[in-house]
C-alpha cells in the first residue's frame, strides 16, 4: 500500500511525504515512536510537526516511485485541495 502523508504545516518546501508499506498502522507507529525510516518526518516531527495520512492507494514500490515523481503532491492531497477537513 502507498500512503501520503500531510503535515501540519510546511516543513522547509515540504509539506508531503509519500512512502510504501505492508503495513500502514505498523509504519505509522515506526514514523512517530521509533523515528524509523525517513529522513524527512524525523526532522519534521522534530521541528514539532504533526503528519496525518491524507491518501491511501492500493499499490506496489512502482506506484510508490511514480507519484514521488510528480511534482507538486499537493495536487494528490485531498486535504490540500479541500476536499478534507
Ligand atoms: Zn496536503
Amino acid at each position: 500500500m502507498v500512503y501520503l502523508l500531510h503535515f501540519d504545516k510546511k516543513y522547509k518546501h515540504a509539506q508531503h511525504y509519500i512512502g510504501y508499506t505492508e503495513n500502514l498502522d505498523r509504519r505509522l507507529h515506526e514514523h512517530e515512536l521509533t523515528n524509523k525510516g525517513a529522513r524527512l518526518l524525523q526532522v519534521a516531527s522534530a521541528a514539532g510537526i504533526k503528519f496525518t495520512v491524507a491518501k491511501t492507494w492500493d499499490g506496489d514500490r512502482k506506484l510508490e516511485r511514480k507519484l514521488k515523481n510528480r511534482k507538486k503532491s499537493s495536487s494528490l492531497c485531498p486535504i490540500c485541495r479541500g476536499e478534507v477537513t
